[in-house]
């Protein structure tokens, strides 16, 4: 995989003027970029035509966790809408991760979240689980996989204890050396990210707040290029 490639740039802007100009001067530059819950409620799945008409690879981070018949259906429509990533949460289970999985054509990976990194030990135990969070991600991950999903979204914390259970990676919470964490408890550089085993990095405010975004996404790829 080129360097570039394994870049996925996190469109996490309010305005669609924004977005697409975002979108248009990164193209040809990333590997994918990310359409989230407050991009897709805000502008829709005419927001994901545009980015793709320009060329890009469309990450549909929707996290989908509903019955198997609805997380199908959902799978289903963002392959026809052209995604080639979508999201589903792990803890939705067995039967909802197939079933997605076989609503989709293999264009459409599906990756499943295991643990939100935005949980801490105590907000995690609230919510019921019994095993600590890196427990607990081993077990979703392969919950998630023995159902056909692609791959996994993780932390790059937890890339070596997932590494026996194979797939694919994505793996957000990465900040370039010296650049401000912000909300992110647990980051990592972009080279130590893929050294570790992701598939992708994705990356946000790092790029999308800089000054300058294009020059951002090069010196990451730059760094990936040497990893
Ligand atoms: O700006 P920053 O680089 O922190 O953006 C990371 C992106 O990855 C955000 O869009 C965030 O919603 C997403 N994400 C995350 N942690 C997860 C899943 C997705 O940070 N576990």
């Amino acid at each position: 995989m080129q360097p570039s490639n394994r870049l996925i740039v996190a469109l996490d802007l309010p305005q669609r003027s924004e977005i697409l100009s975002m979108a248009k001067a990164l193209s040809g530059k990333v590997g994918m970029v990310k359409v989230g819950l407050e991009a897709f409620i805000a502008h829709g799945p005419s927001l994901v035509s545009e980015l793709r008409e320009m060329g890009h690879e469309i990450f549909l981070d929707l996290k989908v966790h509903d019955i198997p018949r609805t997380a199908a259906a959902a799978a289903r429509q963002a392959d026809q809408l052209g995604a080639s990533l979508l999201t589903v949460h792990a803890a939705g289970g067995e039967e909802m991760i197939r079933a997605a999985r076989e609503a989709a054509s293999d264009k459409l990976k599906i990756v499943a979240v295991t643990v939100l990194t935005s949980f801490d030990a105590a907000g995690f135990a609230q919510v019921g689980y019994k095993d600590d969070i890196p427990t607990s991600a081993v077990t979703l991950a392969g919950v998630a996989l023995e159902a056909g999903a692609d791959g996994v979204v993780c932390s790059a914390l937890e890339l070596e204890r997932l590494a026996p259970q194979g797939g694919l990676r994505v793996v957000p919470g990465i900040r370039p050396a010296g650049a401000a964490a912000g909300d992110q408890k647990r980051v990592v550089t972009p080279g130590q990210a893929v050294e570790q085993g992701a598939t992708w990095i994705v990356v946000g405010r790092p790029i999308v707040q800089s000054p300058n975004p294009v020059q951002a996404a090069e010196a990451i790829v730059q760094e990936l290029a040497g990893a």
